[in-house]
């Protein structure tokens, strides 16, 4: 993982549900009742990261962009 992230303490939000564990914010949740940050473990980031690849190559190098959405 390469990416510059900020860790803390908290609750893994993927796979592995840790509450105890090393977590970076990796993006916003949208529900019906509002937006909340959600955090993520390198084990579990790098499983997700593994995921978004293999669809990256499945589908091909265009991706598609809700409009206005901002990094
Ligand atoms: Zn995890």
């Amino acid at each position: 993982m390469t990416r510059a992230a900020q860790w803390q303490r908290g609750t893994c939000w993927l796979y592995c549900r840790r509450t105890d564990a090393l977590v970076a914010w990796i993006g916003p949740v949208h529900v019906s009742g509002g937006t909340v940050p959600m955090y993520a473990c390198p084990d579990c980031l790098n499983a997700l990261e593994r995921m978004a690849y293999q669809r990256l190559r499945a589908q091909g190098p265009h991706i598609h962009r809700r409009a206005g959405e901002q990094r």
